[in-house]
């Protein structure tokens, strides 16, 4: 499942710099996770359950941002949302397909709160 190594991963980093800051233990992890990154929420909360058992995160939540996917339109210039998770882009003003995708594809640990 392609959550448990994104979660790891998250672990991995988390852990590394809340050692950094000399916490004892990570209390929040605040995640961004574009629309298109492909994440199942269900099954990213399930991995961090499992996975956070014996961290410095075993009694910390997940605190997830999910962005809305926003691709702008290289003849108009506007930026519009993407109402589809496929990343297909079909500008809604002058209907050219492939405008270039902005936000979507995050997936990035944006904070972490520590003690
Ligand atoms: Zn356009």
């Amino acid at each position: 499942m392609h959550e448990v190594s994104i979660v790891l991963s998250m672990l991995d980093l988390a852990e590394a710099s809340a050692r950094e800051e000399d916490a004892s233990r990570i209390d929040v992890i605040h995640l961004e996770i574009g629309a298109l990154a492909g994440v199942v929420p269900e099954a990213l909360e399930f991995a961090f359950q499992g996975a956070k058992v014996g961290t410095m995160a075993e009694h910390a939540r997940l605190d997830v941002d999910y962005l809305p996917a926003i691709a702008t339109c290289g003849t108009c210039r506007i930026n519009f949302e993407l109402d589809n998770r496929w990343g297909v882009a079909l500008c809604p003003a002058c209907g050219t397909p492939s405008a270039q995708l902005i936000q979507g594809k995050e997936l990035q640990l944006a904070r972490l709160e520590v003690a």
